[in-house]
């Protein structure tokens, strides 16, 4: 070779780290120093994933491994120059690639991440637990980093080297590695020379990565090896020959939460209509990408031992993405397609079962475990309820697991089931309302209801909106919102009810406001507001503090679900509402007082407009012509 194109050849490109490794560098020294043998696991699951990649690949190109078809790992220390040396024979990384994966951290969901670091290692500690530094783990015990890398099927190999400061170098490397794969060679720091021992090696590859599928071995200096792993996949074994540890390891290093302990452990081996062994947890912690807008499920799909998907939504629904894990298939085809996957009746039975499989498990820890299944549900109610909107899946069974917040449960949540029990002979539906925590338990509409002692579910997630909508009762009995309900929840009559009305029929509204027929001042504020702002004005018993509230027809859409659907731009706009007056209150009193004596119409109409303004916001919607409203508010204060 010309000596000028092996200079080309050998000079390395400078490239700058995304700001986002920069900052995971901060966080991996700073806040992860306590647990530095971590870095081993992560390196050592990096090769694994790297050894399936390839094996997946080849099912459709042989050749790609046709050198060499027995995947493997080796570790190599070297104590005189302070190196430990991490190679596989997996996919390996281009060029590209090498910039693309080690110099950007492409994972969905890093800003958010970054954005919660407070700053404080403890606290960010746990956090990173929930994240997985990865590759990056590395530079809490190497001074030096070099992956030197040859992907599968390409003849060049090329070297990305740092020192985990703001920069790394990719260059094309002058000897090509003789196999396939990736290698990297850690530099050591002085602190960090344990890692050099082979019995601290041995130990630490025993503790965190006996369940890797692929032979591990520790190669001597005199060119022995010795296999530090069993090589089986853990979800493979007997139940009864894995100890409690080692689902804990294998649950954080496939889920990447590292410092997390699971919270359900669910191992099953179906056999017979369908074949798959699963291994399935649910965190104990909220994992950070909980609600990232993909949504995707992280539950990994092997067709008889062969990995062939990190988010198989065909597996495991997106209402059940919390799951970490992975589900091996026995009949299934290996070169399976991502089409062929979305329509494969075996691979919807399998979705069936484990969605049956897990409901059922939950079912038990809510029964068995109540104030255990609370933590759970906290970390994950609100995404388990989406799938309340599918129909297809085991609706019923879904309700069942849900709790709620009520009027009656305190500061626990209570099931439906425990609902219906509690309540009274006379009462027809179960009521909620859906709003934001701080403000909904002190709307007007729940006021009736409570007085009469009539627990309403408070729903305060954004998806209630949406299950409320398409799910109408539980076990018969109709669910509805109290913003749905005029008086009819209250069948049973109000103990200071008057003579007049304790003859009317049981739901009918007051017809009297004091000593005046009610209907001349609710047609006087009907006229005054409009029909296209009102529909409706009518007195009601749901209130008992409050003059006035909002609320929608039978069978009308609750008022928060169409505030969403308009500002989503599904609705072209928002329906006039009925404006629910109680005839108790002082307020009304006066007023119908004053229409009966004759007053100024005027001021009459001024205060028509001001309590409508107060359903409104009590309703949690905007303030209706806000000119108007800020007139009458400072002619009432006098300005
Ligand atoms: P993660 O493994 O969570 O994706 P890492 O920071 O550990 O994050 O690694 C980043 C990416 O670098 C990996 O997703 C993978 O594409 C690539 N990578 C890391 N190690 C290897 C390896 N040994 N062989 C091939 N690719 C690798």
């Amino acid at each position: 070779m010309p000596a000028h194109a092996h200079a080309t050849l050998a000079t390395p490109e400078t490239h700058k780290f995304d700001a986002e490794v920069d900052k995971i560098f901060h966080l991996v020294i700073h806040a992860l120093y306590e647990k530095k043998d971590i870095f081993l696991r992560e390196l050592i699951s990096n090769a694994s994933d790297a050894c399936d990649k390839l094996r997946y690949k080849a099912i459709s190109k042989p050749e790609l491994i046709a050198d060499n078809p027995h995947f493997r790992i080796t570790l190599q220390a070297d104590a005189e120059a302070k190196t430990l040396t991490i190679s596989d024979n997996g996919t390996g990384m281009t060029k590209q690639e090498l910039v693309d994966n080690l110099g950007t951290i492409a994972r969905s969901g890093t800003q958010n991440f970054i954005k919660r670091m407070t700053g404080d290692s403890k606290k960010d500690a746990q956090l990173i637990g929930q994240f997985g530094v990865g590759f990056y783990s590395s530079f809490m015990v190497a001074n030096n980093v070099r992956v030197i890398s040859r992907a599968a099927g390409q003849k060049k190999t090329h070297i990305w080297e740092s020192e985990g400061k703001n920069s790394y170098t990719v260059r094309e490397a002058e000897e090509i590695r003789p196999e396939r794969g990736t290698t990297i060679i850690l530099e050591m720091q002085d602190d960090a020379l344990e890692f050099l021992d082979r019995y601290r090696l041995e130990h630490i590859v025993q503790t965190y990565s006996n369940h890797i599928g692929f032979d591990i071995f520790l190669a001597n200096k005199d060119g022995t090896e010795i296999k530090l792993n069993e090589g089986t996949a853990l979800w493979q074994k007997p139940k009864s020959e894995i100890a409690p540890e080692q689902y804990t390891e294998f649950y954080r290093a496939i889920s990447h939460l590292t410092q997390d302990e699971p919270w359900l452990t669910l191992h099953t081996k179906a056999e017979g209509q369908i074949s798959y062994t699963s291994l399935l947890f649910v965190p104990s912690a909220k994992p950070f990408n909980l609600y990232h807008p993909d949504r995707l499920t992280e539950v990994k799909l092997y067709i008889k031992r062969v990995f062939i998907a990190d988010n198989a939504l065909e597996i495991i629904p997106r209402w059940l993405r919390f799951l970490r894990g992975v589900v091996d298939a026995e009949d299934l085809p290996l070169n399976i397609s991502r089409e062929t996957i979305q329509n494969n009746r075996t691979v919807f039975k399998i979705r069936q079962s484990l969605i049956k499989k897990v409901l059922a498990e939950l079912g038990k820890k809510s029964e068995s475990e109540p104030e255990n299944y609370e933590k759970f549900w906290a970390n994950f109610g609100a995404v388990i309820k989406e799938g309340l909107c599918d129909q297809f899946e085991r609706r019923d069974d879904v309700l069942e697991i849900c709790r709620f917040r009520s009027t009656a449960s305190g500061d626990k949540t209570t099931s439906l089931k425990d609902y219906a029990v509690r309540m009274k002979p006379e009462q027809k539906a179960i009521y909620f309302i859906t709003g934001e925590a701080d403000s909904i338990a002190s709307s007007p509409q729940l006021e009736g209801f409570k007085k009469r002692g009539i627990e309403v579910l408070l729903l305060t997630d954004s998806v209630d909106q949406f299950w409320v909508n398409v799910l109408h009762s539980y076990k018969e009995i109709d669910l509805k919102s109290v913003t749905q309900t005029d008086g009819t929840a209250f069948a049973e009559k109000p103990e200071q009810g008057d003579a007049a009305e304790q003859a009317a029929p049981e739901t009918a509204e007051p017809a009297h406001i004091g000593a005046h027929n009610a209907g001349e001042l609710l047609v006087f504020i009907l006229n005054t507001l409009g029909d296209a702002a009102v529909r409706d004005v009518r007195t009601t018993r749901i209130l008992t503090e409050s003059p006035v509230c909002l609320s929608v027809p039978e069978g009308g859409m609750d008022i928060r679900l169409e505030r969403f659907m308009y500002e989503n731009k599904q609705l072209a706009k928002i329906s006039p509402k009925i404006l629910q007056v109680n005839p108790e209150h002082p307020i009304i009193l006066k007023m119908a007082d004053d229409l009966a004596a004759g007053a100024d119409k005027a001021k009459l109409a001024d205060t028509a407009h001001l309590l409508f303004a107060i359903a409104n916001v009590a309703a949690g919607e905007p303030i209706p012509d806000i000119a108007g409203f800020t007139r009458r508010m400072n002619g009432l204060l006098g300005g």
